[in-house]
C-alpha cells in the first residue's frame, strides 16, 4: 500500500528512569503519573511516550519499590 511511507522521524522511545535505558516497544513498562502507576507496554500503547511520564521497566520499577520499601522499613526500624 504506501510504498512512499516516509520514515518516522525520532522514534520517542521513553527511556527508563532508573536505568536510563529504552523501554524496548514489547517490554512492560509502568507508567507513573502523580500518585498512579499504570502497567502497560508501548506495543499497546504507541502514543505512550507522548504521554506524561517518569516511565520505567517494570522490572525496574518493582525493584525500586522494594528497594523503598526496605528503606522505609529499615528506617522505621532504627527511629
Ligand atoms: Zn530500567
Amino acid at each position: 500500500m504506501a510504498r512512499t511511507e516516509p520514515e518516522p522521524l525520532t522514534d520517542p522511545a521513553p527511556r527508563c528512569a532508573r536505568c536510563s535505558d529504552v523501554i524496548g516497544v514489547y517490554e512492560p513498562l509502568v507508567q507513573v503519573d502523580g500518585d498512579m502507576a499504570r502497567r502497560t507496554s508501548r506495543a499497546a500503547e504507541p502514543t505512550i511516550a507522548a504521554k506524561a511520564g517518569p516511565f520505567y521497566h517494570l522490572d525496574c520499577y518493582e525493584s525500586d519499590l522494594a528497594r523503598l520499601d526496605t528503606q522505609a522499613r529499615a528506617r522505621d526500624d532504627s527511629g
